[in-house]
């Protein structure tokens, strides 16, 4: 059975990132999205910590200069479309 958003719980939400601290710096691994399989339900958009997902047409724009690497977009994600991927030694 299909669930709306109507169906999903309220979430405290905040709707601007961490303009003071780059925590992006902060990243071991980085979330990587399939759209092709985004669900558009917003689950990412609505539990990132630091607001660092927007949405594009309903579907997630990680903006990585605030994107700490926590993995809970990728946690909360119904669709299983992201993936969190080591950053890469520079
Ligand atoms: S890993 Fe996902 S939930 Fe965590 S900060 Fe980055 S975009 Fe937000
Ligand atoms: S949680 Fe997954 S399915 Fe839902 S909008 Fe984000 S990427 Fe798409």
């Amino acid at each position: 059975m299909s669930r709306s958003y109507e169906d999903i719980p309220l979430t405290p939400i905040s709707d601007t990132p961490s303009t003071v601290n780059m925590t992006g710096l902060w990243r071991v691994f980085r979330p990587v999205v399939d759209l092709d399989k985004c669900r558009k339900c917003t689950l990412c958009w609505k539990f990132c910590p630091d607001a660092a997902i927007e949405l594009v047409d309903g579907k997630p724009n990680i903006d990585l200069r605030y994107c700490k690497g926590c993995g809970i977009c990728a946690n909360e994600c119904p669709a299983e479309c992201i993936i969190m991927v080591k950053e890469e030694a520079e």
